[in-house]
């Protein structure tokens, strides 16, 4: 079968599922229209397909935090980032201020607190929150190979109900693992949780780190390919938080979900995979999405621990 009219089927199969609700903590979500469904892959070689609501835009919402993790990384080197953030699994949930006892470092990077200090060292230069919202979406633009801007109407929306985050925040602030003022951290990573892609953006960046951290279409090296690597692994541990040892099991490929609905999977060296659909699991997790990608990976043999 031609790769749209798979995708195409995969998509009415997945519709009739109506499991799972929209997530109801920022109002701006809350509104989100819940059938809204769009699938795309995209090639390492730079060949995207895309069907469904391919064009609809959403806030990125967690699905941004294996890239920030990356840029950080990137720009400050393992050892400066290890030592205030974690690499195991958490097995708790998303908001869950999961530190490890004696450093208080983080458990890892997918999960907010984690992603809070990700957000903080990768921004250290910035002075405020707009500064750190520009560094976070010029690299975001990088890996999606065109112009993202924050979404504002989200912003100011999570912002009004941020009070997890913003607790989060101050607790890491006391422990000294972020060094900036908390609430203007937490206003930057809002920010970043909220810049606007598609679901083909969002395919085309988790291609970027199947691809050792070349951007497919555009050819740019974003990260190295030890910074891909390290991303991928993460991922794979903590990337669906307490549903990553259920989704390793069934699907086989490193990921990260969103809140807002948002759902990649990277293949090394081979694609880079996204679904959109609102409706969320128990987990947080997009239920439609975790549907999509059991069926993917059983019919294209893209589980890990399946030898050829
Ligand atoms: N911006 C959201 C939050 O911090 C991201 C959470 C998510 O997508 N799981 O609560």
């Amino acid at each position: 079968t031609p790769v749209p009219d798979y995708l195409q089927e995969l998509l009415e199969n997945i519709m009739t599922d109506s499991a799972g609700q929209v997530a109801d903590y920022i109002p701006a979500l809350a509104a989100a229209p819940p059938d809204q469904c769009a699938i795309a892959v995209s090639t390492v070689h730079g060949n995207t397909y895309s069907v469904g609501d391919d064009s609809v835009e959403f806030s990125i919402q967690s699905v941004s935090k294996p890239f920030v993790y990356a840029a950080a990384l990137e720009g400050l080197g393992f050892e400066a980032v290890d030592q205030k953030l974690g690499v195991e699994p958490s097995g708790e949930a998303f908001d869950e201020l999961s530190l490890e006892a004696e450093t208080h470092r983080p458990k890892n990077a997918m999960i907010n607190a984690g992603a809070i200090v990700a957000h903080n060292l990768f921004t250290i230069a910035s002075n405020d929150h707009s500064e750190r919202a520009d560094a976070v979406t010029a690299f975001l633009s990088r890996l999606a190979g065109r112009d993202l801007h924050v979404d504002d109407e989200v912003f100011q929306s999570e912002m009004e109900t941020a009070h997890r985050n913003l607790a989060i925040a101050h607790m890491l602030r006391t422990y000294g693992v972020i060094t900036e003022e908390p609430h203007d951290v937490v206003r930057g990573y809002t920010a970043q949780c909220s810049v606007s892609v598609t679901v083909r953006d969002l395919a085309m960046m988790a291609a970027t780190l199947a691809d050792r951290g070349r951007q497919p279409i555009t050819g740019e090296q974003v990260v190295a390919p030890h910074v891909a690597r390290r991303t991928l692994s993460v991922m794979a541990a903590a990337g669906m938080y307490d549903g990553a040892g259920s989704w390793l099991t069934a699907v086989g490929i490193p990921a990260k979900s969103g809140v807002s609905g948002g759902l990649i999977g990277s293949l090394p060296g081979q694609v880079g995979a996204a679904v959109f659909a609102p409706r969320l699991d128990e987990q947080g997790n997009s239920a439609r999405g975790i549907r999509a990608f059991s069926r993917l990976s059983a019919d294209m043999g893209m589980h890990l621990f399946d030898p050829e």
